[in-house]
């Protein structure tokens, strides 16, 4: 290459002109190895795969424009990383004579062993562990390169990054669409201003320097996410700086979450930080380095697709090369420093602290902002304040008084339910709510920077001002005196949650936007660069800083281990309403897994009864108070003759540890049916019933004598499945009473869900339950009905499970949804079965029946009727199923949707031959669905089936949302 001023100036490598035909003819000539030969895509060379007997290789053909030293060079970078790493890595293989580069007429080739894996290129999604373990990788690569020296070490090389000014001021005025090429000069620009001075602090060594999605090879993991097993394309390896190595692979990482740019190189940086220490220098280079990468890929992309037409593995990349350059500059460089800076542990930049300290200067001598506006009263706008309500911000205050919206805390008003995204919503300046029209001054001299519609930014000596919500009086440019005033509190925008107000926010350097909320998963990156504005408005409006403590450590430390929570690392949840939820930060989540809030979180009239009752009474359950008759009239009322009376008690639990005594004691016996894979309680005997392995894992060694598990009629995976499947399930119950009989026993009774909820919503087939129970009761057993899941409206198309079964229990336990939430349960049973029980003495449960719970329990079942909520469960039900069919039908994962109403079971199968369950890939989905907004867990003897059943308020909007994510997992991956 011919070096001139811009050495890049004439680059137009076309790759090699070799026919497969001639490719094949130099393998089987140079090096011994024949076989079928076909094309692997390239940028700038051409490779192909060549299938042997011996194995796969690969045959490189070099551009020209490359030394036979640099080929050596990569050679040798190959032979050190697959002699140092873990992953798989090309070996070179010799030609016949024994060399590794050899000239085929004018080119010159080698043979490389090939790389087995799929590219990270084809997962859409890149889940955080994958974006670590690509960091890792990249880490891995710079130390095992360290130290490497070679005579083509220092190549002119249009990827070396030490070169991406050169490059892209050649490549972009070549460029045809003339935005293009203005936008990348630039952002080329930009990340230059910022590097300059880096430069020469920043280490270089040997890199591979393309630890791209294409290189980096992976196979799925148990979870079906892409672990990455192999690195390919050593053709720029380069000393170049060693930061660049983890830049190639984080900037290609964004491609594939544009949204999240910041978040996916924090993740792929600190992997590599994490094994590979970077000096402060190099952190603060990495953002600009992105900019310079993104920026070199996309002009290079770009001008190799106008150079070579019919390379079309060039022209698909041009608009995803783009796209990610797009998502890097959108981000304010001084973000991604800070984000960067604070994540590698190096604290605040010194730009950071500068600013910071001039802030505190001019506080000391500023000028008020608005005249006298009364007692500053900060506000408590957080998710945690219990006096606000979902979807509105009262803002009242006492005459005299001026509200002040807090700096740096999350708000619940900006939260935003069945959003994909992560909301913005750390309050990034101070909120002064006053009247439309009040004028507002600037607090010190300045200059005014820009002006929008709606906002004014002014520059106080170095120190930013922005002030929104004005209808500003300035003009861009215009020079400002201390006092001065700049605008009026503009009338509050349509739609707007708040009343009118004038946010003031400081800002330590400028962006092109500055936003006034900030996502939460950036607060400190971003309270860093825009500091408290307080002290200018002469205000103490911080909101107190999250407390640093890590909550499920210390659940770990001070909750008994087997108390299990959802998820590894589970989302604090603050508050509930309706069918979402909401962490501290703000975060709505779709609730699909509550089906104890069957009326709604925080339901209002569920909550008066409950705090009315407790400012009136609660006492133990001996007393005589009205609640409690009205309340077991209520349901008595629910279920048909001959049930008619309730025994009170607090869980569901406690409901089917009482239904086991009842039934034994008055049947005199202690033999009970159940079903396989099902769950009746905790206690000692209902978890002798529980034979579900997922809940109970050492049931079968432990079983007593006494539990008799029949085999559940689940005609997916079990035993039986054809149409014949009821006759057969029958048949196998039959045989385990026979058995009984055969030594002289018999059952109390069978005790079952009569839709198997626990075992992911299976509805048995027709006639099944009905013709059991039949049987059970020829022999003299009773049926208990555990209706704690499935029951009380949940499944739309009636409101008790049985009933879709056809058939009336002797004992219907219910829990759960009785109480929305507060531990309420109750036995519906015969009166001569209760009288029964009672001749061996009473029956009391303290708080079982209390004031309190049945003052719930009323207001719970007002709530059920008056917003008719087994009709929406029968209508959302049913379009949930019809869109959960849908996917099934063209989503591989998805094996079936078991389930009724709002009781709904999505089972995820690996083979829909083999039926193999997907349960680490149901697990990694539910990770994946969190971060979507979504909670959703799995269920089932093998913990591979989503468990759909979220609050009876469910809206046929968030059921889409529901459906529209998980789809979106399901073909993104995960
Ligand atoms: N029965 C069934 C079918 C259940 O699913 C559960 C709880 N998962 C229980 C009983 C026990 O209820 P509780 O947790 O209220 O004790």
């Amino acid at each position: 290459m011919t070096v001139s001023a811009n050495p890049f100036a004439g680059l137009a490598l076309n790759s090699p002109a070799v026919s497969p035909v001639r490719a094949r003819e130099i393998a089987a000539d140079l090096f011994g190895v024949d076989g079928a030969v076909s094309e692997l895509p390239s940028h700038q060379e051409r490779n192909f795969l060549v299938d042997s007997t011996s194995g796969r290789y690969v045959l490189k053909i070099a551009n020209r424009v490359f030394s036979a030293q640099e080929l050596d060079l990569q050679n040798t970078a190959m032979d050190r990383l697959g002699a140092r790493v873990a992953f798989d890595v090309p070996r070179v293989v010799a030609a016949l004579d024994g060399r590794t580069v050899v000239e085929a007429g004018d080119d010159q080739a080698r043979l490389l062993t090939y790389v087995e894996g799929r590219p990270l290129q084809s997962f859409s999604h890149l889940a955080a562990p994958v974006l670590r373990s690509v960091g890792a990788l990249g880490a891995e690569t710079a130390l095992a390169l360290a130290g490497l020296d070679h005579p083509a070490a220092d190549r002119l090389l249009q990827w070396d990054l030490q070169r991406a000014p050169e490059v892209v001021a050649a490549l972009a005025p070549q460029l045809a669409d003339a935005n293009r090429a203005a936008r990348a000069k630039e952002v080329m620009a930009r990340a230059q201003q910022i590097l300059e001075p880096l430069r020469p602090k920043l280490p270089t060594q040997v890199i591979h320097a393309d630890i791209c999605d294409w290189n980096v090879l992976c196979a799925r993991d148990r979870s079906g996410r892409p672990s990455p097993t192999g690195l390919i394309d050593f053709g720029d390896v380069v000393r170049s700086y060693r930061v660049a190595e983890l830049v190639a692979a984080a900037t290609s990482c964004l491609s594939h979450s544009p949204d999240a740019p910041v978040q996916t190189v924090r993740e792929v940086a600190l992997a590599f930080h994490e094994r590979c220490p970077l000096v402060e220098w190099e952190v603060e280079a990495i953002w600009p380095l992105v900019l310079a990468r993104a920026a070199t890929v996309a002009v290079s992309t770009a001008q190799q697709a106008q150079v070579e037409a019919a390379n079309t593995y060039v022209a698909d990349a041009v608009a995803t090369e783009w796209q990610t350059l797009e998502a890097a500059a959108t981000v304010p460089p001084a973000l991604g420093r800070e984000a960067l800076r604070l994540a590698c542990g190096f604290g605040p930049s010194a730009a950071a602290r500068k600013g910071a300290d001039a802030l505190r200067r001019l506080a000391r001598t500023c000028e008020p902002m608005l005249a006298s506006p009364g007692r500053p009263v900060p506000l408590d706008l957080t998710v945690q304040n219990p006096d606000l309500r979902v979807g509105h911000a009262p803002v009242q205050v006492t005459e005299g008084d001026v509200a002040v919206g807090r700096w740096g805390e999350a708000r619940l008003v900006h939260a935003v339910p069945d959003r994909a995204g992560e909301p913005a919503t750390v309050h990034l300046g101070v909120d002064v709510f006053t009247a439309p029209g009040t004028a507002v001054s600037v607090p010190a001299d300045g200059r005014v920077l820009r002006v929008d519609e709606r906002e004014a930014t002014i520059d106080l000596a170095g120190v930013l001002l922005r002030v929104a919500k004005l209808d500003p009086s300035v003009l861009p440019g215009q020079r400002l005196r201390a006092g001065e005033q700049i605008g009026v509190v503009a009338a509050a925008a349509q739609h707007y949650p708040l009343p009118p107000h004038l946010h003031v926010q400081a800002a330590l350097e400028d962006s092109p936007s500055l936003p006034g909320l900030a996502q939460p998963t950036l607060r400190r990156a971003w309270l860093t660069l825009c500091p408290d504005p307080g002290p200018l408005l002469g205000v103490d409006a911080a909101a107190p800083t999250p407390e640093d403590i890590d909550l499920l450590e210390q659940r770990h430390a001070h909750v008994a281990s087997p108390q299990a929570h959802y998820y590894e690392r589970p989302p604090v949840i603050e508050r509930g309403w309706r069918q979402h939820l909401y962490d501290g930060d703000g975060r709505a989540y779709l609730d699909m897994v509550n089906n104890v809030a069957v009326v709604g979180h925080s339901h209002p009239a569920v909550t008066r009864a409950a705090s009315r009752q407790l400012r009136l009474l609660n006492t133990n359950s001996r007393f005589l108070y009205g609640a409690m008759p009205a309340f077991a009239r209520r349901l008595a009322a629910l279920v048909p003759e001959p049930l008619e009376v309730a025994f009170l008690v607090n869980s569901g639990s406690e409901a089917n540890e009482l239904a086991l005594r009842l039934i034994r004691e008055t049947t005199g016996t202690r033999d009970v049916l159940c079903f396989e894979g099902s769950y009746h309680g905790w206690t000692a005997a209902t978890f002798e019933v529980s034979t579900s392995l997922a809940e109970n894992p050492t049931e079968r060694a432990t079983r007593p004598p006494w539990v008799h598990p029949l085999p559940a009629p689940n005609t997916f995976r079990g035993p039986h499945r054809g149409d014949d499947a009821a006759a057969l399930y029958l048949a196998d119950a039959e045989r385990v009473l026979d058995g009984l009989a055969g030594e002289a026993r018999s059952a109390a009774g069978l005790i079952a869900e009569p839709i198997l909820g626990v075992q992911g919503g299976l509805v048995p087939p027709a006639g099944f339950t009905r013709r059991l129970v039949e049987l059970v009761r020829a022999r003299g057993g009773l049926f208990v009905a555990d209706e704690v899941q499935v029951g009380f409206g949940r499944l739309g198309h009636c409101f008790w499970a049985f009933e879709h079964q056809g058939v009336v229990p002797d004992v219907v336990t219910i829990a759960k949804a009785t109480g929305n939430g507060f531990p309420l349960g109750a036995v519906l049973t015969r009166r001569d079965l209760a009288n029964e029980f009672g001749r061996s003495g009473s029956w009391f449960s303290s708080a079982g029946g209390s004031p309190v719970s049945c003052a719930v329990g009323l207001a719970v079942l007002d709530a059920i009727e008056g917003e008719r909520l087994q009709e929406n469960a029968r209508d959302v039900g049913d379009h949930l199923r019809r869109r959960l069919l849908q996917l099934a039908e063209c989503r591989e994962l998805v094996g079936a949707v078991h389930g009724l109403g709002l009781y709904l079971g999505v089972e995820l199968v690996r083979d829909r031959e083999t039926l193999e369950p997907a349960t680490e890939e149901t697990y990694a989905v539910c990770e994946r669905m969190r971060e979507l907004g979504v909670v959703v867990q799995p269920t089932g003897e093998h913990e591979n089936i989503l468990k759909v059943k979220p609050p009876l308020v469910i809206t046929r909007a968030s059921a889409d949302f529901f459906v529209d994510q998980l789809d979106r997992v399901l073909t993104e991956d995960w």
